[in-house]
């Protein structure tokens, strides 16, 4: 059933420290050196993780992994494909968490139940995930991570799922929350998205072979087509007798696609949700262009994920688009740190400013959210040193106000500087001449049916309830 729950005065981490990441997913089936594939693949989804990459492989017989932390050309450096044949196989990329930086957290997980060898891979974050754990606790199991993924393990190998028909679509219908999954055994792989389709997965063909990717971005790179999304509530499994479709979802469940992957996660040439990220974006920049118009010299952009904003905005605007900020590829995205000395760290070498595009000038600066405010604050403070006589900053997303359960890492109201300030607040405190953040209204705008998103962090309306008595303990006492 749909509830929307309206959480005020949410102050504290969430369950066991932080909400679990989001991840990246690609999976491989029929198709030889499946390995240099996936690792490919997750290459391409590497802006989803960069705390730590795996992969796990079968060649119908025998299962093999390797994972470890790091980026995904450290964490194979030194590994020969030769040691993971096979022609199926699924790969994880993670989004970063505190108090779970355990290489036992990085993913696929694998575990041996009674029937044979499962791996899993998730993106997303289980609100239950705490009741489940505790309830296969009490009954004797042992966890050997502190992912909420691994509950999925726990069903899959429960006698009451595992002798009974249905068994896949009956454990992932226990779970709440966000989820994609992927999953493994030696003969087969299986996708599954939550019944809201939070988290994007997404089927592709390459030869007689297929992929299963968390964004279509993946697949030009490695020469595989486009078939379609996995749909809200749906299992698909791929074995030697084809592809499966089952749903597990009920009746009438709302979507509640995460608007921010839109915003901010994917990568601009991926088809998300049905729109390309990079076309949605550039109208955010239109529409902010129609809600805050201001006189100025130049548009720039916080790169990356501010310049199809930026030129959305330069075009409607007819304000010329120039380069302000020049990024340094080789620091991970500031966000997805995972703690917050790392963050702050990075963001001093992250971007650098040109004073010959901004000196004198009055600047209009797009970027795609304001979290803390930490980094907003020190690229006004840049462009000001600079030399830029005007700085109007325009955000993409509405105020972030609230913490996500599913799965982005935003996790406390009190690290949101939109939580407690006003919007001139936030203004004065980041230095700006004007701040303006795009409407609610302007978000939803590029998609036709608006009901089928998640906003909560904007709104406090959260599509699916907090279930964890943990979580529920915590916003009480907050
Ligand atoms: S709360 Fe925000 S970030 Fe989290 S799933 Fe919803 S829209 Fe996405």
């Amino acid at each position: 059933m749909y509830r929307t729950r309206t959480i005020h005065g949410f102050h504290a981490m969430i369950c066991d420290g932080k909400p679990k990441e989001s991840c990246g997913l690609f999976g491989v089936y029929g198709i030889n050196d499946a390995a240099p594939l996936i690792y490919q693949g997750l290459f391409s989804l590497q802006h989803r993780g960069q705390e730590g990459a795996g992969v796990v492989v079968s060649d119908g017989s025998k299962i093999r992994s390797h994972k470890g932390f790091g980026l995904v050309g450290d964490v194979f450096a030194e590994k020969s494909f030769d040691d993971l044949p096979g022609h199926i196989g699924i790969g994880h990329v993670r989004y970063s968490t505190t108090g779970s930086s355990r290489i036992q957290n990085v993913q696929p997980l694998v575990a041996e139940c009674a029937d044979g060898i499962w791996a899993i891979a998730h993106n997303g974050n289980l609100v239950n995930a705490g009741d489940l754990r505790r309830m296969y606790q009490e009954s004797g199991a042992i966890f050997q991570t502190s992912s909420d993924s691994e509950v999925l393990i726990h069903l899959l190998a429960d006698p009451m799922y595992r002798n009974r028909p249905r068994r896949v679509e009956r454990a992932l219908s226990e779970m709440k929350g966000a989820f994609s999954f992927l999953l493994m055994t030696k003969d087969s792989i299986m996708a599954a998205r939550d019944p809201h389709g939070f988290r994007p997965l997404s089927i592709g063909r390459l030869k007689d072979g297929y992929i299963i990717t968390s964004e279509t971005c993946a697949l030009p790179l490695i020469g595989a087509e486009f078939v379609r999304d996995i749909t809200p509530g749906e299992l698909v499994t791929i074995d030697k007798n084809g592809v499966h479709s089952s749903t597990f979802a009920e009746p009438g469940t709302p979507l509640a696609q995460c608007i921010f992957e839109h915003i901010y996660f994917a990568h601009p040439d991926s088809l998300l949700f049905g729109k390309n990220v990079h076309m949605v974006r550039s109208r955010y920049g239109k529409r902010l262009a129609e809600e805050y118009p201001v006189d100025a010299d130049i548009v720039i952009a916080v790169p990356d994920s501010g310049n199809s904003a930026a030129l959305g905005y330069s075009r409607h605007s007819e304000i010329p688009l120039d380069l302000g900020f020049i990024r340094n590829h080789y620091v991970g995205r500031t966000f997805i740190m995972p703690e917050d000395h790392q963050r702050k760290k990075s963001v001093d070498i992250k971007l650098a400013v040109l004073p010959e595009v901004v000196k004198g000038k009055r600047v209009i600066a797009i970027d795609d959210s304001i979290v803390r405010g930490n980094t907003a604050s020190k690229r006004i403070s840049y462009l000001r040193e600079a030399g830029a006589r005007e700085v109007h900053f325009r955000i993409s997303c509405p105020p972030i106000k609230y913490p996500c359960f599913y799965g982005i890492d935003f996790p406390t109201k009190k690290e949101l500087v939109a939580s407690s300030k006003s919007i001139e607040d936030i203004r004065r405190m980041l230095g700006a001449d004007s701040l303006g953040y795009i409407s609610l209204e302007g978000l939803l705008s590029p998609f036709e049916n608006k009901d089928d998103f998640c906003t909560a962090c904007f709104t406090g309306r959260y599509p699916v309830e907090v279930a964890d008595d943990q979580c529920k303990k915590m916003l009480e006492h907050y």
